[in-house]
């Protein structure tokens, strides 16, 4: 295999994993620890798979200090899907009150409109997706079966630095929160929380596997027209598997939870995203209006920073350069337009610093 460093990869998902990480799924390809079988070949129900599916469960839990009334599920579908599963377990027919921050938390008020009473509790869509609306601006519904929110916005760039008390708001509501564009990138208050899910391929690993963390009283609710695969208290009174479950994603998603352990865990990983965020806004923000970042200070995701070139005919040229140094996929989404640096826990403080020599360096030539 060649020595040379891998381009750095800011890709908003699927996204860059940890080298290590590719490493030993490539080691362990074909015979995973002397059973003879690769991880895709070997039964789900084997006690091989098990005990991986186990150690992954229970490393996530730890992980993320998930306390023992949650149960952890291992679903298929996405975070697409979820947005129909979601309405299906927890809603009851009844009220859903949505807060509407992005291009994802929209797609999840329109699909749940097909199963639910839904009405959108607030929304930053005046400002062009660019601010966090105050909780205590929320018009919240007495007696909503729950109140949906995506914490962070992975197109948009925006994301919760605290999670909203819907308590202290009045509501009794549990909160529902997508977090799967910064799940594992800083802790969770799960006493805030009833139900969060997350798909995989941003920061826990291979596309395929969708991670729902559902406090256990909220299991058993189902309509009568949900598919009993996507039945919260099915998947759980089977340990994930009343059905195959993707079974190589649970696999890459357990060695990515190993690597973050390694890592020093999820604080670590924090101070490093923190630190990486810090440099890359500055160096945007001290470039004199050559780059711009429209999202207001106080909703800057972590993860995921959106920015402009104040000259946009210079787009292209700036992107064949950053390849041309090894920094792929810095393209923004179609909907928002200009560039996007997606900075998930696998981005080395090395890749953001790379980008940010980018970044001067091209403002230095063309500005
Ligand atoms: C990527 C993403 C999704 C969609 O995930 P799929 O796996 O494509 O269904 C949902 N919500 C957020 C916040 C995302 O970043």
């Amino acid at each position: 295999m060649s020595t040379t460093r891998r381009p750095f990869n800011f890709a908003p998902g699927p996204a860059t994993l940890p080298e290590s990480v590719l490493r030993r799924a490539a080691e362990e390809m074909l015979d995973w620890h002397g059973s003879g079988m690769g991880v895709m070949e070997m039964s789900h129900r084997g006690p091989e798979f098990v005990s991986i599916a186990e150690k992954a469960e229970s490393d996530l839990r730890t992980l993320l200090a998930v306390p023992a009334q949650f149960r952890i599920l291992f679903m298929q579908g996405g975070g697409l899907a979820e947005n129909a599963i979601v309405p299906l377990n927890l809603s009851r027919g009844g009220a859903v009150d949505v807060v509407v921050t992005g291009a994802w938390s929209q797609k999840s008020a329109k699909e749940a409109r097909r199963y639910a009473d839904v009405q959108v509790a607030a929304s930053n869509e005046a400002d062009g997706h660019t601010t966090l609306p105050d909780p205590a601006t929320w018009q919240l519904r007495r007696g909503a079966s729950y109140v949906h929110v995506c914490t962070n916005e992975t197109i948009h760039g925006i994301e919760f630095n605290t999670l909203p008390d819907l308590k202290a708001l009045g509501s009794d509501a549990p909160l529902v929160m997508d977090c799967s564009s910064h799940i594992l990138s800083r802790s969770i208050d799960w006493s805030k929380v009833g139900l969060a899910f997350a798909g995989a391929q941003k920061n826990i690993g291979a596309a395929g596997v969708t991670v729902v963390i559902v406090r256990e009283d909220l299991l058993g609710h189902a309509l009568a027209a949900c598919p009993s695969a996507f039945d919260y208290k099915t998947v759980a009174d089977n340990r994930s598997m009343f059905n195959t479950p993707p079974t190589y994603a649970i696999y890459i998603a357990g060695l990515v939870f190993e690597w973050i352990a390694a890592q020093g865990g999820v604080s670590a990983l924090e101070a490093r995203n923190i630190e990486k965020a810090r440099l890359l806004y500055a160096a945007l923000d001290g470039s004199d209006g050559f780059y711009d970042c429209r999202v207001a200070k106080n909703a800057r995701s972590r993860m995921n920073v959106p920015f402009f070139l104040r000259d946009e005919s210079l787009n292209e040229a700036f992107l064949a350069a950053a390849k041309d140094r090894g920094l792929l996929q810095l393209k923004g989404h179609k909907s928002v337009g200009g560039m996007r640096a997606s900075i998930y826990n696998a981005m080395p403080l090395e890749g953001v610093q790379a980008l940010v020599d980018h970044l001067n360096d091209f403002a230095r030539r063309h500005g």
